[in-house]
């Protein structure tokens, strides 16, 4: 029997089932699974009925070995390694079995990505650590003894879509034009209770402009300033929640040796399993005095822990890739819908001359059709070789991230030589990100779409089923779709933990 220490509430449908057991399938515990036949009735009266089902297959599929531990950190991106170590080294959870970190990739780095190419350190995930002034990742690259450069992507240069160069003056009454709208967006934002999107504001409240490039021009700034950072349309994001995270200050510093160098820091001494993709997760409540715990299970083993880290990112979590048995509350799932996903695609094209003029940074031909803005980017901090990474987000990187590259190598190679001219050759090596399609990803990073914001990632940071807990950049009420988000959001939730078993 299910005790009153029993944590989870059933819906009404559960309880329908648990009211009639004799329409209930009749399943015995899996054989060999940690629980004995009471905890898994208690589980089963528990569990919802889809992830009764899922569980249960899952485990009937498996002959799997099983091992203890005392924590399982589901995800070796940055939030999970980072987590890891803060339970090793802040809160003495050292030792055989006490921390194993489940990796679904064969790689740790999760959205930090370097993919090395004849020598060449390219970043397909994060390239920069956004403000070096008090944030976490530059204390790690300093201690990791990792290169750092500033570089200042407001250098920057757009052109008609025709190829003709706009002046700098335009470009800098356009910035001040933006900040006036900008502000003009959030002020109408806050008079209302409902939510609207940036562009719904923008359309009813920013005055039309009649000359076409100045149009050109304000569809550029919001893209550069709001598309490009939030990796989505401004038809999705929310103009409450806009520019309501935090941001450190200082430079703009890449790692002229790949940003892999920060998880590959941090996983020293860890005890990591790659290639482990996780495919269900249990929680069984405390019975009586018997304390709950966690059973993780993949498809060769489970791991059964007393907590349990869950870094899984947003778009695997929307997916429904992992199985909760119980299902997560209530406000997690709402959470996890509410929240939106970005899209973010990179193709990096190596030159055997240099394309960019020296003293630019970004380069940016206006689209010709709305939605179809890209931006060029120079890496020239990378090795002394001629590197150009073209950028897009939304729509457009799910687009040029589906189509035959060599399409797209072909728009970018047009774009470029409208831009710097006829002389921009054929590219030496080509390399594209895939965020999208990437089943340990299925998406770029998290934005606060129309009804979210910072109080909707809140919710993530409460613990479900009192031994699961989340971490990742989606977590991050702060700094979301972040780096440093999410390493922060490791750490809170490894506190947590140890507020839990150490108690
Ligand atoms: C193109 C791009 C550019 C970016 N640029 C920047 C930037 O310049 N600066 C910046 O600060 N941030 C940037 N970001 C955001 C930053 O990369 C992320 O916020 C951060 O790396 C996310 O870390 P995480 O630990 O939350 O998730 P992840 O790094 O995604 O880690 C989650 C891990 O879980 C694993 N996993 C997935 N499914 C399973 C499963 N079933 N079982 C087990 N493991 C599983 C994944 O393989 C992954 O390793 C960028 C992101 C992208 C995509």
């Amino acid at each position: 029997m299910c005790t009153e220490a029993n944590p989870f509430r059933l819906s009404v449908i559960d309880q329908q089932m648990t009211n009639d057991l004799s329409k209930r399938p009749t399943v015995a515990p899996p054989e060999g699974l940690l629980l004995n036949r009471r905890d898994w009735t208690c589980l089963v009266l528990a569990a919802p009925v889809a992830s009764w089902y899922a569980v249960n297959e899952a485990h009937a599929a498996n002959s799997v070995t099983e091992e203890r531990a005392r924590v399982v950190v589901v995800g070796a991106g940055i939030s999970g390694l980072g987590a890891a170590r803060s339970l090793v080294d802040q809160h003495g959870f050292r030792g055989a079995r006490q921390v194993i970190v489940l990796e679904a990739a064969d790689r740790i780095g999760g959205r930090i990505q370097t993919s090395v190419q004849r020598g060449l350190p390219l970043d397909l995930g994060a390239q920069w650590i956004h403000g070096s002034k008090g944030n976490p990742i530059t204390e790690l690259a300093r201690r990791a003894r990792l290169e750092t450069r500033v570089t200042n992507i407001e250098r920057q240069r757009v052109w008609q879509p025709s190829g003709v160069a706009i002046s700098n003056t335009q470009i800098e009454r356009s910035v001040r034009t933006f900040q006036q709208n900008i502000n003009l967006v959030k002020l109408r934002a806050g008079r209302t209770a409902a939510d609207a999107s940036i562009e719904e504001l923008w359309q009813r409240y920013v005055p039309k402009v009649r000359d076409q490039r100045d149009q050109d021009l304000a569809e550029w700034q919001k893209f550069w300033n709001i598309e490009a950072e939030t990796a989505a349309s401004c038809r999705q994001v929310s103009a409450k929640s806009y520019d309501e995270d935090e941001a450190f200050e200082g430079d703009e510093l890449v790692l002229p040796k790949g940003y892999g160098g920060v998880p590959g820091f941090l996983e020293r001494g860890l005890d990591i399993r790659k290639s482990q993709p996780v495919q269900s997760i249990l929680v069984t409540p405390s019975v009586g005095k018997k304390p709950g715990s966690v059973t993780v299970v993949t498809p060769s083993r489970r791991f059964v822990a007393d907590a349990c880290i869950v870094t899984l990112p947003l778009g695997v979590l929307k997916a429904g890739q992992v199985k909760f048995a119980p299902e997560l509350p209530a406000a997690h799932t709402a959470a996890i819908t509410s929240l939106g996903l970005g899209r973010f695609y990179k193709l990096f094209l190596e030159f055997s001359a240099d394309v960019f003029p020296s003293g630019i940074m970004v380069a940016g031909l206006l689209a010709a059709k709305p939605g179809e803005q890209v931006y060029f980017l120079n890496a020239n901090w990378l090795l002394p070789r001629r590197v150009v990474c073209m950028m897009a987000v939304g729509d457009e990187a799910d687009r040029l991230e589906k189509q035959a590259e060599v399409t797209t190598v072909e728009l970018a190679l047009k774009q470029l030589k409208l831009m710097f001219g006829s002389s921009v050759g054929k590219p030496v090596t080509v390399v594209a990100s895939n965020w999208m399609s990437n089943n340990f990803s299925l998406g770029a990073y998290s934005f606060w779409q129309v009804d979210s914001g910072p109080a909707t990632s809140e919710v993530l940071q409460r613990p479900a089923h009192q031994r699961l807990f989340f971490a990742g950049e989606h977590v991050s009420s702060e700094y979301p779709g972040s780096v440093h988000g999410a390493y922060l959001s490791g750490i809170a939730a490894a506190d947590a933990v140890k507020d839990l078993l150490t108690v």
